[in-house]
């Protein structure tokens, strides 16, 4: 009796030994380069694949986001479905992602322990392999993500991150989401924060929403979920933001931050009042290629500290004490480069104190309010994508003096004269 429940038992380890070990393997790479939109994403399949599905992506997604190369075709909203039965599936994803702030969190996919936020969306949901379906979990996915910088002189690109994934239980789950939509705005939290900051974070969100849809009186008519995880196992603390047209993602990262996110609260809201902003000038407005991190960046920055003020947030002497760093930041960062050339050096990162200092130093020569300014600028691009050169011609048209003019311009295109410029605006402005 004992022997064959033994042998049962043993038996029983093999055919589980045996079911892990038949997973499907699926191999996805996804490539980036620095300073381009696109990334290249393709997987190598297994052999009969017929169709995959990306249900779990936000409606349209696909449709709207993945761009197929070769044979594959998108079915319907969810589902691509591949021609011949070729087993590499090609795709360019050119947006969608907030791939500005991925690019400062090489290799861009938040990919320590177990956050994998974005990853998440190229590993489909389930696979149909001569005519069997596969679900997710019966799946072996290997991520592998490159990151490439092209070098300008001989154009040939260098590897700069390499990081490979081992297995979809790694990637972070969220809940499901339960709570009722608050004038269009969910949310889906992970239950390990504090209900008291969860409740506070709902509000101020939701408060951040109406501002935003209430001053640029542009309301988005569209639902917006806010999926707030919490990844305490990172070994260091971070708060990680993204907003898709109808998502904002937001990651808070570290035990101390996921135990007491109230001592984390002026980042935490700021990064959230930030990405809300995409929204609006991502999605709602967008930049045309090749626009300038600054100005969406430092816009979203720009309108984000007003709404900090605007929720009792921040106080106002805050709101003044960071400018004036982050116009130091930015004479550092505009030293040898124009603002509009950032992009391409190691200052790239005052894009963003640039940005929103440049917003300032506008509303404050025009005496005009800051949501007020950008409603004028998106008028220069006439309901095309707006781009630094509709900032130029607003400039150009704007009744400034000359000196002021070619001040502002050179800020943003003359690299010899950028930072001069920049320093006698801030000082004659800070003199009043
Ligand atoms: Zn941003």
């Amino acid at each position: 009796m004992s022997i064959s429940k033994t042998i049962i038992i043993c038996l029983m380890c093999i055919a589980m030994n045996a079911v892990a070990q038949s997973k499907v393997a699926l191999s996805i790479n996804v490539e980036k380069q620095i300073g381009s939109n696109v990334w290249q994403v393709s997987y190598q399949l297994p052999k009969f694949t017929q169709t995959l599905d990306f249900s779990h992506l936000p409606p349209h997604f696909l449709t709207n986001h993945f761009a197929l190369k070769g044979k594959a075709v998108v079915k319907d909203d969810s589902t691509i479905q591949l021609t011949n039965l070729n087993d590499i599936l090609m795709l360019e994803v050119s947006d969608g992602f907030d791939v500005s702030e991925l690019r400062f969190n090489a290799p861009f996919i938040n990919f320590s322990n177990n956050g994998a936020f974005y990853a998440d969306y190229f590993v489909p949901h389930s696979l149909k392999v001569a005519g069997e379906l596969i679900t997710r979990d019966a799946l072996s996915v290997t991520f592998n993500i490159t990151t490439k910088i092209k070098n300008e002189q001989n154009q040939r690109t260098r590897t700069i991150n390499n990081v490979s994934s081992l297995n979809l239980a790694q990637f972070v789950t969220l809940t499901s989401p339960s709570n009722v939509s608050n004038h269009g705005v969910s949310f889906v939290i992970e239950p390990n924060l504090p209900n008291e900051f969860k409740v506070q974070l709902e509000q101020n969100s939701a408060k951040f929403m109406n501002y935003f849809s209430q001053q640029f009186n542009s309301p988005l008519n569209r639902d917006v979920t806010f999926l707030i995880n919490a990844n305490s196992n990172a070994p260091y603390i971070g708060f990680l933001g993204s907003a898709l047209s109808n998502q904002v993602m937001f990651e808070i990262s570290g035990q101390d931050a996921v135990q007491h996110p109230s001592k984390y609260q002026r980042t935490i809201y700021l990064t959230l009042a930030h990405e809300a902003l995409h929204l609006w000038n991502a999605h709602f407005w967008q930049p045309s290629d090749g626009t300038p991190i600054w100005l969406y960046e430092g816009s979203a920055d720009f309108f984000a500290y007003r709404a900090m003020v605007h929720s009792g947030l921040m106080p106002q002497s805050h709101f003044e004490y960071f400018l004036q760093q982050q116009q130091k930041e930015c004479l550092e960062g505009v030293k040898q480069t124009a603002l509009s050339h950032l992009e391409s050096t190691p200052s790239i990162g005052a894009s963003y104190p640039c940005g929103r200092v440049f917003f300032e130093m506008l509303a404050n020569a025009l005496n005009k309010n800051g949501f007020e300014l950008w409603l004028e600028i998106m008028n220069v691009s006439e309901g095309r994508n707006y781009s630094v050169e509709d900032v130029y011609v607003f400039i150009e048209r704007a009744e400034l003096s000359d000196s002021l003019k070619h001040a502002l311009q050179d800020i943003l295109f003359n690299n010899k004269k950028a930072h001069d410029a920049l320093k006698s605006i801030i000082s004659a402005q800070s003199k009043h």
